[in-house]
């Protein structure tokens, strides 16, 4: 089959790889209609993330068709629609029985080296390194899906695929990081990052009736789709101060919540960024956590910050200002499956369309270009679906 496939730094290509055969009796096989890029994706692409291999197969936001099962799957059956979420949870360990299932602690089969780096392993992800599993991702014709029973939800409405493929990932990553943000009826929210999962995170804190949402980013066309999509007031942080302009809008007080949507990969401004790129160059540390700095610092006395976006490793955070400015921080990779029934009910019911966010559609051998584009920001792109 097709699947794009990774080969170091700023090297993705479409390769000819082996199709996915069922291998648990608890395995799905899929057979993907579309498969989105994510923000995630760019960290592998830029060789930011530990445990990737020449050949890996990416991608973790695809859905499909439903075409093989295996002997002891019993809420699918081939024919099935089904969208796939990113994260691989088994459904029955003490974590997923705790409704924390990006922590299982049965989908990593390389949480010995997981453990090694951070303690403990989170769960195995689709198509994100050997750290977290080694799984092949759904960039692909076809995917293997293991917990069958557990992961994947059923559509059986009409909408569209193009109105459902976000469940997989960036649609509840943006809700979950409202929620934990803790967002009350006062509360100003400022969100940090207008892509995919910034757009999300600014449209759930309006339906979770944040008073004032306030989105900050450089690029044009993302600040106009958080204003125009999420009735965000905006900020682009290359034409004015993020501190000063907070404060001024908040009366001094600062935002109550902060959502840092941006992650390692932030741009930095002034010496502050310089000094990212400086650290992480001598390999003193291995994020650039610049936007969690600035939120740190803009963030209310007593306040929520939520960080849906990833971190890799070490990084200089000030936790003396965190500590005696008393924040919450609440953070990690979404716990999908809490969200999938609720999320697809809101869909449904047509309380919001996703589809608002696709800026690109193409094929599967289009993908090596739209990872540089997407990566690049180039063309206005926000987010990418390709169709195998
Ligand atoms: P994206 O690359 O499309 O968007 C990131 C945005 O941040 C860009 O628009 C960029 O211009 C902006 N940005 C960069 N520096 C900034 C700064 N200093 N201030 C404000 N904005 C800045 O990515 P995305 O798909 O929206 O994902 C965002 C983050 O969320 C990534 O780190 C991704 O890995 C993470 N993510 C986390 C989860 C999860 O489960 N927690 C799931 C999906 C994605
Ligand atoms: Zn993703």
């Amino acid at each position: 089959m097709r699947a794009l496939t990774w080969h170091g730094e700023k090297d993705v290509r479409v390769s000819e790889v082996p199709r996915p055969e069922i291998v648990e009796p608890t395995d799905a096989i899929v057979e993907i209609t579309a498969t989105a890029i994510c923000g995630s994706d760019l960290h592998l692409y830029n060789d930011r993330m530990p445990g990737m291999r020449e050949g890996d197969v990416l991608g973790h936001e695809p859905m499909g068709e439903v075409i093989e099962v295996g002997d002891e799957v019993e809420s699918l059956e081939v024919g099935d629609r089904v969208v796939v979420p990113f994260t691989i949870s088994c459904g029955s360990c003490w974590f997923c029985e705790e409704d924390l299932y990006s922590l299982c602690d049965n989908s990593n089969p390389n949480a010995e080296m997981a453990r090694k780096m951070m303690g403990q392993s989170p769960a195995g992800l689709f198509g994100y390194s050997h750290l977290l599993g080694g799984y092949a991702g759904g960039q692909a014709e076809y995917l293997r899906v293991p917990y069958a029973d557990v992961g994947p939800i059923k559509i059986e409405s009409d909408v569209s695929d193009e109105e459902v493929l976000f469940l997989s990932d960036v649609f509840p990553t943006g809700y979950m990081a409202a929620e934990n943000a803790d967002i009350e009826p006062e509360d100003t929210v400022a969100v940090w990052g207008c892509g995919p999962v910034g757009q999300f995170a600014i449209q759930s804190a309006q339906m979770m009736g944040a008073n004032q949402v306030i989105a900050i980013d450089r690029v044009p066309e993302r600040l106009e789709m958080a204003g125009e999509h999420g009735d965000a007031e905006t900020i682009n942080y290359e034409h004015a101060d993020v501190y000063d302009r907070l404060m001024s809008m908040t009366g001094g007080r600062g935002p109550d919540r902060c959502i840092d949507a941006v992650g390692t990969e932030a741009h930095g401004t002034g010496l502050d960024g310089v000094s990212d790129r400086v650290k992480e160059g001598a390999k003193l540390q291995d994020d650039r956590p610049y936007v969690l700095r600035e939120a740190i610092k803009c963030c209310r006395k007593g306040g929520t910050l939520s960080v849906p976006g990833v971190y890799l490793g070490r990084a200089n955070v000030p936790f003396g200002p965190l500590m005696n400015k008393a924040l919450t921080v609440k953070t990690g990779q979404t716990h999908m499956q809490r969200y999938l029934d609720p999320l697809l009910g809101k869909i449904e019911e047509d309380e919001i369309d996703p589809s608002f966010i696709i800026s690109h559609q193409v094929g599967l051998e289009d993908g090596p270009e739209m990872y540089q584009t997407f990566n690049d920001k180039e063309d206005d792109c926000i987010k990418v679906v390709m169709t195998p």
